[in-house]
C-alpha cells in the first residue's frame, strides 16, 4: 500500500511537472476521483492514495466494509427505526456533482430510535453504482456486491451542517440501501430516473417535483432487519464520525433503470462508473444485527414449549 502511494505520487508529480513545462492546465492532484487518472487533461487520486488527499482516509475505521454475518452480533437494542417525515412530498433539487447523482433534502425529515445516540435530520441522499451491469454496492455482504447503493446522509439534529457533524465521532447517521435487479420496471423511480437526463454534464442540476423518501425506500415493515457498526464517509475526506446502519431488504430496478446512471457523465466528460470504494479492513470493530422477527420466534417457541408440555 505504502509502495503504491510513493508510485503513484511521483507519477503524478512527474506528470504535473511534465504539463507546467508544457504549459498545459491540469486538474490538481489534490482532487479525488474513483479511477486514478494521470495525464496532462486530468490527475486525480483513487481510492488507494486517497489518503495522500485526506489523511483521515487511511484510519482504522473506515468505510465500506465486508460485514460476514455469522460474525455479527445480535443486538436486542437494535429496534425499528422511526421515520419522521420521511412521507412527505417536496421538489427536490437532484444535481450532478461531478462524482455522483445528489438530491438536496428538504429540512424537517428525521430518523430516531433504533439506538442512535440522539436524533438525526436528513440532508442529502447520493448513489455509488458500477458499470454495464457489473455490481457497484460499497458495502458487501457475505463478498456479495450489489449493483447499487443509496446513502441518506443524516447529522445530528442540533448540527447546521456536515462539517460541524464530522468533528462529532457519531455526529452523522447514514442509512444504506442496496438495490436489486428487477424484470419489471420499479414504477416509484421513474420521476428520479428520466431526470437523470437533465443532469448529464457535471454541476448540471435539475428540478424533481412531488417526491418524499419514503418512495425512494422499501416499505417500513421491512426495514427491522439491519446492520449497525461504526465507520467514516466513504470519500475524502473520510472523516470516522458515521453510524452506519444498512438494511436487509432491498430495493428492485429494471436493468433499463439502472443503466440510466451510467450515462451520467464525470468532470473528464468520461463516464460516471464505478462510483463506489473498495472495501476497508474491519479492523476489531463489531457488526450488530437487529433482532428483526426475534420477538415472534421466542413467542412461538415459548407457545410450541407449552404445547409439548401439555403432551
Ligand atoms: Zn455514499
Amino acid at each position: 500500500m505504502q509502495t503504491d502511494v510513493k508510485w503513484v505520487s511521483t507519477m503524478q508529480l512527474t506528470w504535473v511537472l511534465i504539463c507546467f513545462a508544457l504549459s498545459v492546465k491540469t486538474v490538481s492532484a489534490a482532487e479525488w476521483c474513483y479511477q486514478s487518472q494521470v495525464s496532462c487533461n486530468s490527475t486525480c487520486s483513487g481510492p488507494d492514495v486517497w489518503q495522500t488527499v485526506s489523511q483521515q482516509c487511511g484510519g482504522r475505521s473506515q468505510s465500506p466494509v465486508n460485514i460476514v454475518t455469522r460474525k455479527t452480533f445480535k443486538d436486542e437494542r437494535l429496534t425499528p427505526l422511526q421515520f419522521n417525515g420521511y412521507q412527505e412530498a417536496s421538489n427536490v433539487h437532484l444535481m450532478n456533482n461531478g462524482h455522483t447523482v445528489q438530491l438536496d433534502l428538504p429540512p424537517g425529515i428525521v430518523i430516531s430510535g433504533g439506538h442512535l445516540a440522539a436524533n438525526y435530520k436528513a440532508i442529502q441522499l447520493h448513489l455509488h453504482w458500477g458499470k454495464d451491469g457489473s455490481p457497484g454496492s460499497e458495502h458487501t455482504i457475505d463478498g456479495e456486491q450489489f449493483p447499487m447503493e443509496m446513502h441518506i446522509v443524516h447529522i445530528k439534529e442540533d448540527y447546521s451542517s456536515l462539517s460541524q457533524a464530522v468533528m462529532d465521532p457519531s455526529g452523522i447517521a447514514v442509512l444504506g440501501f442496496f438495490f436489486q435487479e428487477s424484470l419489471s420496471e420499479n414504477k416509484k423511480y421513474a420521476p428520479l430516473v428520466d431526470a437523470l437526463k437533465q443532469i448529464i454534464k457535471p454541476s448540471s442540476n435539475a428540478t424533481l417535483p412531488g417526491v418524499s423518501l419514503e418512495m425512494l425506500i422499501p416499505p417500513q415493515s421491512s426495514l427491522k432487519k439491519y446492520f449497525r457498526y461504526d465507520g467514516s464517509l466513504t470519500t475524502p475526506n473520510c472523516a470516522e464520525a458515521v453510524v452506519w446502519t444498512l438494511f436487509e431488504s432491498t430495493i428492485p430496478l429494471s436493468w433499463s433503470q439502472l443503466s440510466a446512471f451510467w450515462q451520467l457523465q464525470f468532470p473528464e466528460e468520461t463516464e460516471m462508473i464505478q462510483t463506489y470504494r473498495p472495501v476497508q479492513p474491519l479492523n476489531d470493530r463489531p457488526v450488530f444485527y437487529s433482532e428483526g422477527n426475534a420477538a415472534l420466534v421466542s413467542w412461538v417457541l415459548l407457545v410450541m414449549s407449552l404445547l409439548l408440555s401439555t403432551v
